[in-house]
């Protein structure tokens, strides 16, 4: 559109075939950055499963593939997210080789440079290899949580996984400032799936043609460095925050589930950085006590709050407790989905609590929005470890879950004196994040190498 900051490039005369997780918090990335190489002259095909199927009306300029995953109704409705990755790494391996054979000899459509794939789509290197075809992998989390998962086979050496309970607060020096109860895993396990995946993600970066991340250089130089050292073969860009290269006005939506405008209007009665923005992602989901003492901790803080509670946040039902609603007086706002990154920006907001997954992150670093961390698992818990004690823009909630606590966090971190510091810091690492996608800028300069890059691969 004529509103987007960056001028339409030349046409390239060339073809770039996107696959990205079938997730959100994968999706909304990979799309952002197909708009992003759009706009850089390429055409743009994106490969997407049957399952949380995308919906090409809302980004007409590109063309969608669907690919049928063979995910029966159960498998598909899985809580268990490493199973369902395994089970989309065996079941779409055919599936797509047949959709990219096809692709590739298609003579009506330009020539294709590469398939750009998540790194997680672990079985994408088999298949690029077998029709050779150049494949880079776009990795949505974060650098530093990549170091960590690139160095498993040493943590096992080390002694620090598997994870000792008795050793929880124990640093890990490798890693400083992590501790070993920040180690991305879940419920402090890894199963054998688990582990395969984490080898998977490593080993597929090292075997592909390039390796982009949506961070930039400031924020995560030295877990940039390490990544650099240790696959010194694979050229890495680090091109984000993606969706800040767009205004956000004409960033289109690739939500799964519809976003709850009302938030908007409700957030411009509210006064400059007064709000705390509660939201825990697409994915995690916690427990009824959980829910009540979040409920109870956002009542008494006595700051106004805007709460994301997704269809199957709660396991069970959504226990709101009798009269909660009614009790809030208008000071506290109750939706489905937001569009967050409206909500991020917007004036009123003050503070974001969250499970710091890496998109949630990145948009409260973009929008200079203090958080108050409270990571779930896998990378989560490295990217609030980092929030709170490398980039110091937050405060995690490290004693579990308590009223009392949750009360005495928000208000350090919006209204005292102590939280000062904090809102500074956010604030200064909001400029940074600011500069590096305008002319000149690191990401702006590295998304211009991903550009040549590409263009340099013989398929
Ligand atoms: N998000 C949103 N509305 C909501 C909650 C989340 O648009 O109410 C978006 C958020 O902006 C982010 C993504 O969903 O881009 C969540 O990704 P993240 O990596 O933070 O967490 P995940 O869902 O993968 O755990």
């Amino acid at each position: 559109s004529s509103k987007q900051v960056a001028v339409m490039e030349q046409r390239k005369d060339r073809r770039l075939i996107l696959f990205p997780l079938p997730l959100q918090g994968h999706i909304s990335p990979m799309l952002e950055l197909a708009n992003l190489l759009h706009l850089k002259g390429f055409s743009i095909t994106i490969i997407h499963t049957t399952f949380n199927s995308l919906n090409p009306s809302t980004h007409p300029h590109f063309t969608f593939h669907s690919i049928p995953d063979g995910l029966s109704e159960s498998e598909a409705s899985t809580k268990d997210l490493v199973l369902l990755l395994s089970l989309l790494n065996a079941k779409c391996v055919e599936p797509l080789r047949e959709c990219l054979s096809s692709l590739l000899s298609d003579v009506s459509e330009e020539p294709v440079a590469c398939l750009i794939s998540d790194v997680l789509h672990v079985f994408t290197e088999s298949v690029a290899h077998s029709l050779k075809l150049p494949r880079l992998v776009l990795r949505t989390g974060g650098a530093a949580s990549f170091a960590v998962f690139a160095a498993f086979p040493l943590l096992r050496e080390k002694g620090y996984l598997p994870i000792q309970e008795s050793r929880l607060e124990e640093p890990v020096t490798e890693f400083p400032p992590l501790k070993i109860k920040d180690l991305p895993l879940i419920n402090r396990c890894a199963s054998e799936d688990y582990n395969q995946l984490v080898a998977g993600l490593s080993n597929g970066a090292k075997a592909s043609c390039g390796l982009i991340f949506n961070t930039f250089e400031h924020l995560e130089q030295h877990a940039l460095a390490t990544i650099s050292q240790k696959i010194s073969n694979v050229p890495i860009f680090p091109i984000g925050p993606f969706h800040k290269f767009f205004p956000a006005a004409s960033s289109s939506s690739s939500g799964l589930l519809s976003e709850d405008q009302s938030c908007i209007p409700w957030l411009n009665t509210q006064a400059p950085k007064s709000v705390v923005y509660v939201s825990f992602g697409s994915l995690a989901a916690i427990k009824e006590a959980q829910f009540l003492e979040i409920a109870w901790g956002l009542a008494n803080s006595n700051q106004p709050f805007l709460w994301v509670v997704r269809p199957g946040l709660v396991h069970g039902s959504e226990p709101f407790p009798s009269g909660f609603v009614e009790s809030l007086n208008g000071r506290g706002h109750i939706v489905q989905w937001a569009p967050q990154k409206q909500v991020l920006a917007h004036p009123a907001v003050g503070a974001f609590w969250t499970h710091n997954g890496w998109n949630s992150t990145l948009e409260s670093v973009c929008e200079g929005v203090p958080m108050i961390c409270m990571p779930c698992f896998t990378d989560q818990l490295v990217n609030a470890r980092y929030a709170s004690d490398v980039w110091k823009v937050g405060l995690q909630l490290e004693d579990g879950m308590e009223r009392g606590m949750i009360e005495k966090t928000i208000r350090k971190l919006m209204v005292e004196k102590e939280g000062e510091e904090i809102r500074d810091r956010a604030l200064k690492l909001m400029e940074k994040a600011n500069l590096c996608f305008k002319q000149g800028g690191s990401s702006f300069q590295s998304l211009d190498g991903l550009v040549k890059h590409i263009l340099s691969l013989e398929p």
